[in-house]
């Protein structure tokens, strides 16, 4: 059962947000990069390691039944929550980047051809660009860029008019990083499908804020990272079509993705084994399934209000400070990005942090994006269910203080 949304509970379950009377307790606000983790995450972790750790799918004794058991159970977990139709189109990678280059150098790879066009946004982080180029260099295909408008949101009219016969791949994020710009990715994936292109969406930042569907979508491949919804670094998940995983040849060679080894040939193993070579990520597999449960039990909806608040209130404690743009504004981000004009970024997140206020400056892996907005860096603010109105104040004051300084 779901219970309302309750900020005091919520911080109670983050060890992180436990503050000492020897040190302040550090605002948070950085959520977008990687979140904080909820102690039932941290405790399947130590369970794990300290319960029943053995390798999974080798071996015929009980604790490699039991890990093997879990570690599938975790795959189903992930299945349901984003709606896939089978856990076979489930793979664990090791994040959202490696599921982008598995399928950059799969799929892709294994597809394309010289004259045939990749389209991908302007807004990308770099992990849904480059895989691109790399398997452009490879095939002779060619890299069409979706303009993004001043606004930071993509030019739909100029991505109509991209889309022909030539475009067999659409790669877009779900929300982006710099402004948490949420792209109308269901139709924009319709249009994709009238010229028979496959549409991969980067989950990363989306699968944190919104209920997916991946069937509703109608995606071809969906991806996402688990430590930006509250589990470890180190696993992540690629949705694919059955179909398509299918007819995709594998990617790593290795032990586990295969059915028979000779050096006659070799015979690989069906999905998902077929894309996953080598020991997995038991523990960061498990520790995923125990953060999307633990997410499951949260209210979200009342979970998104709160983070809404904050936002405005945040928004309105900064708005009056001379020079501060904020960039590309979003209605519903959980995040957003400002500069100072005049002041470097970097300075005032130094200034920033030596108040004890934890957020990104820079570029955010998205150097095409600041370029079509002539700029090198922003400061970004990423809220996450944990903030609360006593960490926007600090920022609020802090930012104040450090923009009176410089
Ligand atoms: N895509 C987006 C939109 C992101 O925000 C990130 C990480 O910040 C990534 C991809 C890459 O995720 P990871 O580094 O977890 O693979």
């Amino acid at each position: 059962m779901t219970i309302p949304f309750d900020i005091n509970q919520i911080q109670t379950q983050f060890p992180a947000l436990q503050h000492s009377d020897a040190a302040p307790r550090a605002v948070y606000l950085d959520s977008a990069a990687t979140a904080q983790k909820p102690a039932i995450v941290i405790d399947t972790l130590r369970h794990y390691y300290s319960g029943y750790n053995a390798n999974v799918h080798r071996g015929s004794h009980s604790l490699t039944t039991n890990a093997t058991f879990a570690f599938e159970q975790a795959r189903t977990t992930v299945q349901q929550f984003i709606g896939a139709a089978s856990p076979k189109e489930i793979i664990w990678t090791r994040g959202a980047t490696e599921a982008l280059n598995l399928i950059a150098q799969t799929y892709a790879r294994s597809h394309l051809q010289a004259g045939d066009e990749i389209l991908v946004s302007e807004m990308e982080h770099h992990a849904n660009i480059v895989p691109w180029q790399m398997v452009a260099e490879q095939t002779g295909a060619k890299v069409v860029k979706i303009p993004m408008l001043q606004n930071c949101t993509l030019d739909i009219d100029a991505y109509q008019h991209l889309l022909s016969n030539k475009t067999k791949i659409v790669a877009i994020a779900h929300i982006t990083n710099v402004t948490g710009t949420r792209n109308p990715i269901e139709s924009m994936i319709a249009a994709a499908h009238h010229y028979g292109a496959v549409v991969v969406i980067d989950g990363a930042q989306g699968i944190a804020h919104e209920q997916v569907d991946v069937q509703a979508l109608d995606a071809d491949f969906y991806v996402f990272s688990g430590h930006k919804i509250y589990a470890p670094a180190g696993i992540g998940v690629l949705y694919g079509k059955q179909a398509l995983l299918e007819a995709m040849p594998p990617w790593h060679g290795g032990g586990k993705m295969v059915e028979k080894v000779s050096f006659s040939g070799t015979d690989y193993a069906g999905l998902p084994s077929k894309f996953e070579a080598g020991t997995p990520n038991v523990a960061g597999s498990l520790a995923l399934a125990a953060a999307i449960e633990w997410l499951q039990n949260i209210d979200r909806q009342g979970a998104e209000q709160h983070i809404a608040n904050l936002r405005q209130q945040a928004l309105d404690g900064i708005k009056d400070i001379e020079g501060l743009r904020i960039i590309g504004l979003q209605p519903h981000a959980s995040l957003f990005s400002f500069v100072v004009d005049g002041v470097h970024h970097q300075d005032i997140a130094t200034l920033l942090d030596q108040q004890h206020i934890a957020l990104r400056a820079g570029h955010h892996c998205a150097h095409p994006m600041l370029d079509a907005l002539g700029l090198t860096g922003t400061l970004r603010v990423s809220l996450a269910l944990y903030n609360d109105q006593q960490d926007v104040a600090r920022f609020i004051s802090a930012l104040h203080k450090a923009c009176d300084l410089l």
